[in-house]
């Protein structure tokens, strides 16, 4: 007998990223079928995960034929040529936010890394790392999008139908999610990121504002910028500890508390392994971001409201 789940074999793989200490990231990738080939959202970062992705779409006996970007991080956009030397002229479906980025924060830091490696304390394979996300800035035609997600709405990539989603200052300037409404499947980039958000490039009250409208699909599996895929409960937890991180930042807590209370909200997406890490990243910012000065959230706020 042939059971159900053979006959509904997901029509989607995820090639999970990495976060080891001491290294960028990759963020999560995920290969989903399409009747042009396969829609490939996010590329990671290191030649390591590219090749992943490569042998992942080999498995599935079908060439890449898009690429989405969620977002313009490197760890999601710096495989980008690499696949593209792999699945020639596929087109780049992403947000213009990396346009700020190419004026504000890859120019600094692009100044922060020669810096460092002019310093002399970053080890070979940390300047490797360096000088590789370097050029990944320099190649503009493998960063930029070739089309240009502009705004919400229905769209067709690959000759498979998705709801393309674009939140306007949350995580990035402009962060692009897919929801599949075949395998109610919703993937959705950095603004969800299981260990703790990733607020380097944050406008809070946006991305606040971006989890209410993924809540709103009616997924029943969410794919996040870095960590384990989430069911529609774990995916709800770890947004109240994300809203409760943001109140303690706008109350009259210590930072400590804060740190404290999303350690709470958010045990189960905390490895024991990585309390310390966790608790050092959320204090970074809430002085970085959450409690930055009012010129300071202006840059990733429109208003500086966030
Ligand atoms: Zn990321």
């Amino acid at each position: 007998m042939i059971t159900a789940s053979l006959l509904l074999a997901a029509a989607w793989t995820l090639v999970p990223g990495s976060f080891a200490p001491a290294k960028g990231p990759d963020g999560n990738s995920v290969l989903i079928d399409a009747p042009a080939g396969l829609v490939l959202v996010d590329t990671g970062r290191h030649p390591a995960h590219q090749d992943k992705l490569i042998a992942a779409a080999r498995a599935r006996g079908k060439p890449v034929a898009a690429i989405v970007n969620t977002h313009w991080h490197l760890d999601h956009t710096g495989g980008n040529a690499e696949m593209r030397a792999a699945f020639p002229s596929i087109p780049i479906i992403g947000s213009d936010a990396v346009d700020g980025a190419l004026k504000g924060f890859f120019p600094r830091s692009r100044a922060a890394a020669e810096a460092h490696i002019a310093s002399g304390k970053a080890p070979p394979e940390q300047v490797a790392e360096i000088r590789r996300d370097m050029a990944a800035m320099d190649d503009l035609a493998n960063l930029r999008p070739s089309q240009v997600v502009r705004r919400t709405g229905a769209m067709t990539i690959a000759g498979r139908r998705f709801e393309v989603h674009l939140e306007r200052h949350a995580a990035t300037a402009g962060d692009v999610w897919l929801y599949d409404p075949n395998e109610r499947l919703a993937v959705v980039g950095d603004l969800v990121v299981a260990i703790t958000p990733f607020m380097d490039t944050a406008c809070p009250e946006g991305w606040r504002a971006a989890l209410a409208n993924i809540e709103k699909a009616p997924f029943r599996t969410l794919v996040p910028g870095h960590g384990a895929a989430m069911d529609r409960a774990a995916f709800r937890r770890w947004r109240l500890a994300f809203n409760n991180l943001l109140d303690c930042a706008k109350g009259t807590a210590t930072k400590e508390a804060c740190i404290d209370g999303w350690l709470r909200d958010a045990a189960e997406f905390t490895p024991a392994t990585e309390q310390t890490r966790v608790r050092g990243m959320i204090g970074y910012y809430v002085d970085s971001r959450l409690r930055a000065a009012p010129q300071e959230k202006a840059r990733y706020c429109p208003d500086g409201a966030g």
